[in-house]
């Protein structure tokens, strides 16, 4: 395994852009500006299991936005596609993660990314109570990963004492009637899922869960059912990185998420996941350290979606990328 190209690639990325200080520390959820700057890891875990990674992939930090894409499989596991499609559009906006807008004609918010959409996603998340909606999730991300997990209560708690943007949100989804009145317990389930704790080889694993089409390629437990990933996927793809995501689509061709704790995942479908947590942000709320590797690893190893290269030398028998 050492001497692997993946492990090999990874320790010189690492090399290379450990000393890339730009970017900022998010500090509109003060408890996330407390971050070390320093912090890099890089993971991969290949869609059979087998994992590489390069710096501090032990160290925990919250999930923060990366929850949104399982969560909206629970949901679509929870409700089904139909009836969730009338609570949450699946259309990419220009608007950054925070955007407060919401379709016009519809009054559904755009997408299950922006966090309009996660909150309305999140508030259909069943269960008897706030407890048991939690445990449900906290179940559904320990199958994704394979470990027990908990939520950071300073970084839950700072969030939703400062949450206010997410709570007008809230508010005005209700008004359209497009959630349901317990707002309040909405919202403390979305604080929750963002307060998740997860480390970068934990979200490599679950990238790879969605790669192996939703099979856990280590423990082999399923976690989510293979006919949502697809679903997942898309929306990953057309909104996981919120107004960047069509320069993405670009360049580095792969379903992805972000989340502000520094945390990126991306999905190439039936071989691997990729993880990699840097908190310096730029200034649409992903990694600086984390885009930069991305497109090295799609690069290098013609992940892109549309890179037809690779298929085609393997057609003609010419065994390299042209
Ligand atoms: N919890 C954060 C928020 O709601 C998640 C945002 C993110 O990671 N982009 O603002």
């Amino acid at each position: 395994m050492l001497n692997s190209p993946i492990q090999t690639f990874l320790d010189e990325l690492h090399l290379k852009f450990q000393p890339l200080k730009e970017g900022v520390l998010p500090n509109y959820i003060p408890e996330l500006a407390k971050a070390n700057p320093d912090w890099f890891g890089i993971c991969v875990v290949t869609a059979d299991g087998q994992i590489y990674q390069a710096g501090d992939c032990d160290q925990l930090f919250t999930i923060q936005s990366i929850s949104k894409a399982f969560v909206y499989g629970m949901a679509l596991e929870d409700r089904g596609r139909d009836y969730v499609l009338t609570r949450v559009g699946v259309e990419p906006t220009g608007d950054a993660f925070n955007s407060i807008q919401v379709d016009e004609v519809s009054k559904r918010p755009y997408n299950p990314m922006v966090n309009a959409g996660a909150i309305a996603t999140t508030s259909l998340i069943k269960g008897i109570d706030p407890t048991e909606r939690l445990n449900r999730m906290l179940d559904m991300f320990q199958r994704y990963v394979g470990r027990d997990l908990f939520v950071d209560m300073s970084v839950f708690t700072s969030e939703r004492s400062t949450g206010h943007r997410n709570r007008a949100m809230a508010h005005l989804m209700l008004n359209f009637g497009m959630i349901e009145p317990n707002i309040d317990e909405a919202l403390d389930l979305y604080f929750q899922q963002c307060s998740v704790m997860v480390n970068c080889q934990d979200l490599a694993v679950m990238a790879a869960t969605l790669a192996n089409c939703g099979i856990n390629p280590i423990s082999k437990a399923r976690a989510v059912e293979s006919r949502y990933v697809r679903n997942i996927l898309t929306i990953m793809y057309t909104c996981g990185m919120y107004n960047f995501a069509g320069e993405w689509a670009y360049t580095v061709g792969l379903p992805a998420k972000s989340g502000v704790s520094g945390g990126i995942i991306a999905v190439a479908p039936h071989k691997m996941g990729i993880a990699v947590f840097s908190p310096l942000l730029d200034s649409h709320g992903s990694s600086v350290r984390g885009l930069k590797v991305c497109e090295e690893i799609s690069e290098q190893f013609g992940l892109h979606l549309f890179d037809l290269r690779a298929d085609i030398a393997r057609e003609e028998g010419l065994g390299a990328r042209g």
